[in-house]
């Protein structure tokens, strides 16, 4: 195994063992499996059964409910029975959190309990308690007591479990000795799973899950290097990127932290988690899982026998500034305009800039584009200060007035070149090409290049990896931005194709801009999940959105307010998704401020992760507050929680006045 899969160069899927979960079989190279969780009131038997199998008919394997308390747990006896009474045989997870003795009774009812380690035992206190070894070791004890009955019952009634670690409600214990780290959840995990396995029981799956897909990430390898270490296999590998959202923003982050995995060919199932109607969740799991149904093994990306980065832990690839790229400038965003006709002030609006013919201003966005991409066209007005225009070096050779572009070169275009900027110039580099290496390492002490690295490799992220890490092997410290197509004919499979590839790279530090491409002719089906997307923004405006979604999900590049919000359960206490729609109406322009929405008190706190601010359902019709994760303000009224909030973040000093934008003379 290469650090933490099979191979970095070659696609193929991590062996692990075999769990079976009533008649489904996982991991073991068994396809990957999609699953969801219901959203209703458990105790409500039909609106869960119905529920249900909106879901299994949207393609869910696995239909997951929580379980409370103790009647909850005994009223999935009724849930299952109705199910099997109308023909669905689908296998059912409990959920639990805090209360074992559910555990003990769904384990004898459905085929998987999913435990939370982080609360199965510990009731979080949020307190930094000093552990002697000794301390530590009673504590280990204690959940072997009340740990080992669970493991016994799904020995005995072939139960499936599922160990899931959340980077929100890791254990006061686990606080304590390895911070809030991926080393924590892995720890986290392993204590459980080393009682399991004393008691020869490995009906195992284990989550890693985090709503920061770089901490998600991490953890998930540093399990898999462990599991490997310490007991020579690896269990099943369930993926998620927990309080994703919704929307675009939420199959994005989901994307990126999901796909970035399964591209080195890690994951046994996975479950998007969106704040929308669960059955919503199922396309978007096909359509990651789909990328990889059909993927062999190919031969033609040279191994890597060293590898220069660790993958455990985030640092940004060591790259020249140039201009504003590279170095410890923010990734650049390139929009591309190269298949547009003409190119006309308004058209910029949907990068970001809108021009006011009456003061002769522009109003720059905070997502607005660094670098326009015009191909073998010009642009017969002035940029705004912060855009440049990138055009083919052909076109380039042409202009009298040279100042607002950069040439860009097609790879061995460089060389033979007579003339070229003093100061800047792009290459594009495809990394699927022999000579590319070559190309760039004549280039070493080039000081006006920037690489422009796309590959025609049908593993197209693994290839520009592979190239990215030759440069960092031989100090080559070029500027990179990403070049990723897609040509995709949905919406839908165009945000994951974006997500995961260029997502994949970011999270490992590699990457000083993104420069995302499509061809809007091939789009046939305009819709997100459902909801129509092109009819309200264009093809510009989806590529620019997606690629600053991109940046802020990868947590390179901040540039607007991020949502933190549970996908919502039977404990749900207010409608979350109507209420992360009023609480993004109003804050959705407070960049870089985290804002966590969640369904209830049990459990949201735990799962807020580094949100600052926390919006908590506390009881029917109210609501508690929280700065980070002390409570603010408690038990307010829903009516009036939104202005309460608002307040808090002006007593927070982090509310500003919405304007529209930053204002520039052209
Ligand atoms: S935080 Fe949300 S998803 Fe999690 S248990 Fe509470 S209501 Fe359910």
């Amino acid at each position: 195994m290469q650090t933490y899969c099979p191979s970095l160069t070659r696609y193929s899927r991590l062996p692990t063992l075999e769990v079976k979960i009533g008649d489904l079989l996982l991991g073991n190279f068994h396809p990957i499996r999609v699953q969801t969780m219901t959203t209703t009131d458990t105790m409500d038997t039909l609106a869960t059964v119905e529920q249900s199998i909106r879901c299994i008919e949207a393609g869910a394997e696995l239909v997951r409910i929580t379980a409370p308390s103790k009647k909850e747990a005994e009223n999935l006896g009724n849930i299952k029975n109705e199910l099997r009474r109308r023909g669905y045989h689908t296998p059912l997870v409990a959920d639990i959190h805090f209360t074992p003795n559910a555990a003990e009774i769904a384990a004898r009812i459905v085929e998987k309990v999913r435990i939370n380690p982080g609360n199965y035992v510990d009731k979080k206190k949020f307190e930094h308690i000093e552990y002697t070894d000794a301390e530590y070791n009673e504590e280990i004890e204690r959940i072997r007591q009340r740990f080992t009955p669970l493991v016994k019952i799904c020995k005995e009634y072939g139960t499936a479990m599922r160990i899931g670690t959340n980077h929100g409600s890791l254990s006061d214990r686990i606080m304590s000795r390895y911070g809030d780290t991926p080393i924590g959840m892995v720890e986290s995990a392993m204590e459980f799973l080393r009682v399991a396995r004393d008691e020869s029981y490995h009906n195992i799956v284990l989550s890693m899950k985090s709503s920061n897909p770089q901490v998600m990430v991490q953890a998930y390898r540093l399990l898999i290097r462990q599991m490997d270490a310490e007991f020579g296999v690896c269990y099943p590998l369930h993926l998620g990127v927990t309080e994703a959202g919704d929307g675009e923003d939420g199959r994005i982050k989901s994307a990126i932290g999901i796909g970035t995995l399964l591209e080195d060919g890690i994951g046994d199932t996975i479950r998007v988690s969106l704040t929308e109607d669960p059955e919503f969740e199922i396309p978007v799991c096909k359509d990651l899982v789909k990328r990889y149904q059909q993927r062999a093994g190919s031969d033609t990306i040279p191994p890597i026998q060293k590898l220069p980065y660790s993958p455990f832990e985030y640092r940004r690839r060591v790259s020249r500034s140039l201009a504003n790229i590279g170095g410890t400038h923010v990734p650049v965003v390139m929009a591309d305009f190269m298949k547009a006709k003409t190119i006309n002030p308004e058209d910029l609006t949907a990068i970001g800039y809108s021009y006011d013919a009456a003061s002769d201003k522009w109003n720059i966005g905070d997502a607005a584009a660094d670098y326009l991409y015009t191909g073998k066209k010009t642009i017969d007005f002035h940029l705004p200060g912060t855009l440049r225009a990138v055009c083919d070096h052909k076109k380039w050779l042409e202009l009298d007035q040279r100042d607002e572009y950069v040439p860009l070169f097609q790879g061995d275009e460089y060389d033979p070149a007579g003339e070229r900027s003093d100061t800047l110039n792009f290459i594009a580099v495809d990394t699927a090409n022999d000579s590319s290496v070559a190309l760039v390492e004549r280039l070493r002490d080039d000081a006006t290049v920037l690489l422009c690295c796309y590959s025609s490799h049908p593993q197209s992220m693994l290839s520009v990896r592979r190239f990215i890490m030759e440069l960092m092997l031989r100090d080559l410290r070029f500027p990179v931005i990403l070049g990723v197509e897609s040509e995709h004919t949905s919406i839908d499979e165009q945000l994951i194709h974006f997500s995961a590839e260029a997502g994949a790279l970011l999270l490992d530090g590699m990457g000083d801009g993104i420069w995302l491409m499509n061809d809007p002719t091939r789009i046939v089906n305009t819709h997100v999940s459902g909801r129509t997307y092109l009819e309200t923004k264009n093809n510009q405006q989806f590529l620019n959105n997606i690629s600053f979604s991109i940046l802020q999900a990868a947590r390179t590049r901040i540039s607007k307010t991020e949502y933190i919000s549970c996908p919502s359960c039977g404990r749900t206490l207010f409608d979350l998704q109507e209420t992360t729609a009023r609480i993004r109406s109003v804050t959705h322009h407070l960049k870089g401020v985290k804002i966590a929405i969640m369904g209830c008190i049990v459990n949201g706190p735990g799962e807020m992760a580094d949100a600052d601010f926390g919006y908590v359902g506390s009881g029917p019709g109210k609501v508690t507050l929280y700065r980070g994760k002390e409570v603010v303000k408690r038990s307010v009224d829903s009516a009036i929680a939104l202005e309460e909030l608002i307040l808090l973040l002006k007593e927070s000093d982090v509310w500003i006045e919405p304007v529209a934008s930053t204002l520039m003379t052209s």
